[in-house]
């Protein structure tokens, strides 16, 4: 279903709603900068990327990474940098929140940038952060059995 990969049908954001949006923004800013350095997309899904910035990827993947990826984890783009879901792996990894990596993350609407994510997610314009994650192990197992069953039935 496209709402379940887009937010494009969502209503648009109006003028005074844009100030206020930049208002949010401003706070924002102070948290998440320095903490994730945010780039500001609006349609923040740092919960399910290991609390990485998944739009510090050059090339702003959403569902990473690209396939450029090197053996040592470099970005394809940037040698001389990890790329950035190399990095958003070993984070989920290490907070137990690998499963989460598997949920596809909706196609960017680009009027989003530069407004603010936590309006959006009260104005229902995208989800709201998935703060706890439970059983993740076994979460990523019954999918790996369910892939591999899938391959088995091609
Ligand atoms: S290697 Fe990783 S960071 Fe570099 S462009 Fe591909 S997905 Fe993005």
């Amino acid at each position: 279903m496209q709402s379940d990969l887009t937010t494009l049908d969502k209503p648009p954001i109006s003028p005074r709603e844009r100030k206020l949006s930049r208002f949010l923004l401003f706070f924002e800013d102070i948290i998440k900068v320095p903490l994730f350095r945010c780039q500001h997309c609006g349609e923040c899904i740092l919960s399910s990327t290991g609390f990485v910035c998944s739009q510090r990827c050059p090339k702003r993947l959403r569902n990473g990474p690209c396939g450029g990826t090197g053996a040592d984890g470099s970005c394809e783009v940037y040698p001389e940098r990890k790329c950035v879901w190399y990095r958003i792996y070993l984070r989920s990894k290490f907070f137990c929140r690998l499963s989460l990596l598997y949920k596809i993350n909706k196609i960017h609407n680009w009027n989003l940038e530069h407004t603010s994510a936590w309006l959006n997610v009260f104005k229902k314009r995208i989800d709201a952060p998935m703060i706890f994650v439970r059983n993740d192990k076994d979460i990523v197992k019954d999918m790996i059995v369910d892939d591999t069953q899938r391959k088995n039935q091609l």
